[in-house]
């Protein structure tokens, strides 16, 4: 049999299996989601949070003392330049961007101006895009380089462009390519809001969602430099927002969501947010802060979610190499942490590669996904989730994707 009449055999008898496999959403599994069940019983009773503040009743929309020591851990900064919020950053993300258009952000709200636009890494993630599309602003693409956003572009556009007013940023194990921006990138990024200076009329963010900056499950250990201190030498800390959660720490979307920011960002955010809510759910930054403890705690307890993740990752690279290694068809990243696998297959075959796996009955992130307005000019990246699957259908998925990825090469 030659290769393509044994690679259709091969998705024949796949298909013919009745398979219900998924690799869509980057959701954690069921055995991750149990490591954090003792959170349950860990109030034992006791509501008051360390300054005494009673958590089962109104104010304080900062959040309680101990639970801002955690999520200033998470971002690397002082707990006095972090808000706690309620269940997910993406809905704080939301709000800030919401908010430079409506009310502006240490600086004139965006509202009048006569465009507006984001500037989007891609690949990368789609729900930032479509947050920035819903509040009105037009999504440019600069590409992901293996150390952050492609930053000659970005720089470009920032200088010559003021049109555009925020960057998106996912600086430690990216999703989806699990990159880390190196020192150079995060010096570059923690300059933009410079060089609009001179133009207080269409200021420049750095929206730094941190969603993963203690997710690390193999070695390397990626270092990410302080966004925070390289702001403070270019004085635009006004103009970093950060955000970071413990949704694939405790509970996915039931946990407790940070934004960082300077003194005055955080003092107008919690203004505009005043508006909008009487303040967050303290019980549970209670009984998260209880839970997790501190550093030591958070280090000890991602230790866990790490035993759990890297035979997945593993099987996704073993997989992979197995199907798609050396034909030249396919590049695809090995991260040491976060959620996913980034895969590049042959420009033009992605959306088929997505639909042949769909009639197989393996279900990925949809084709272009991964770009603004889902449309991935080349047609090539695929964005692979392994984490809630069990590892038997990981194994499972991984070979149907590298059949149909190699079918789809051949058509
Ligand atoms: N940011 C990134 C980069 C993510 O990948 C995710 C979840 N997939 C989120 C934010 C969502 O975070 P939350 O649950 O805190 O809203």
């Amino acid at each position: 049999m030659n290769e393509t009449d044994s690679l259709k055999s091969r998705y024949t008898a796949l298909t013919q299996k009745g398979l219900n496999l998924n690799l869509t959403r980057g959701k954690p599994g069921a055995d991750q989601i149990e490591l954090a069940v003792g959170l349950d019983d860990v109030l034992k009773g006791d509501f008051h949070s360390v300054d005494g503040t009673d958590t089962r009743n109104y104010g304080g929309i900062r959040g309680i003392p101990e639970i801002r020591e955690i999520g200033a851990h998470l971002l690397g900064i002082g707990s006095d330049q972090v808000l706690a919020g309620g269940n997910s950053s993406l809905n704080l993300m939301y709000i800030v961007v919401n908010m430079l258009v409506d009310r502006g952000l240490c600086g004139s709200p965006l509202r009048s101006n006569q465009s507006r636009s984001a500037i989007c890494p891609s690949p990368g993630y789609d729900r930032h895009f479509v947050a920035a599309d819903q509040l009105g602003f037009k999504l440019l693409t600069v590409p992901m380089t293996d150390t952050g956003p492609d930053m000659d572009q970005v720089e470009h556009l920032v200088r010559t462009d003021l049109s555009t007013n925020f960057i998106w940023c996912v600086p430690k194990h990216s999703n989806p390519t699990g990159c880390t921006y190196d020192t150079e990138t995060v010096d570059k990024l923690a300059a933009l809001p410079a060089m609009r200076a001179g133009t207080p009329d269409s200021p420049f963010y750095v929206l730094w969602d941190n969603a993963y900056s203690v997710h690390d499950f193999a070695e390397p250990v990626p270092v990410l430099d302080s966004i925070d201190e390289q702001a403070s030498r270019h004085g635009t800390n006004d103009y970093i927002v950060q955000f970071a959660s413990t949704s694939k720490i405790t509970f996915a979307g039931s946990g407790v969501s940070f934004i960082g920011g300077s003194e005055r960002a955080l003092d107008e955010i919690e203004k505009y947010i005043g508006a909008m809510t009487v303040g967050f759910d303290k019980v549970n930054q209670l009984r998260h802060a209880r839970f997790l403890q501190g550093p030591e705690g958070i280090k000890a307890h991602m230790a866990k979610h790490a035993e759990v993740l890297r035979p997945k990752f593993a099987a996704v690279q073993r997989g992979l190499s197995e199907e798609l290694g050396n034909r030249g068809i396919a590049n695809w990243t090995d991260p040491t942490g976060g959620y996913f696998v980034s895969l590049d297959v042959k420009p033009g075959t992605a959306k088929r590669t997505a639909e042949l796996a769909s009639a197989a009955g393996l279900a990925i992130t949809p084709a272009g996904a991964t770009f603004p307005y889902g449309d991935d000019p080349m047609d090539s990246n695929l964005r692979i989730a392994p984490t809630f699957a069990s590892l038997d259908d990981v194994e499972s998925a991984i070979e149907v994707l590298g059949v149909c990825v190699r079918m789809a090469a051949e058509q």
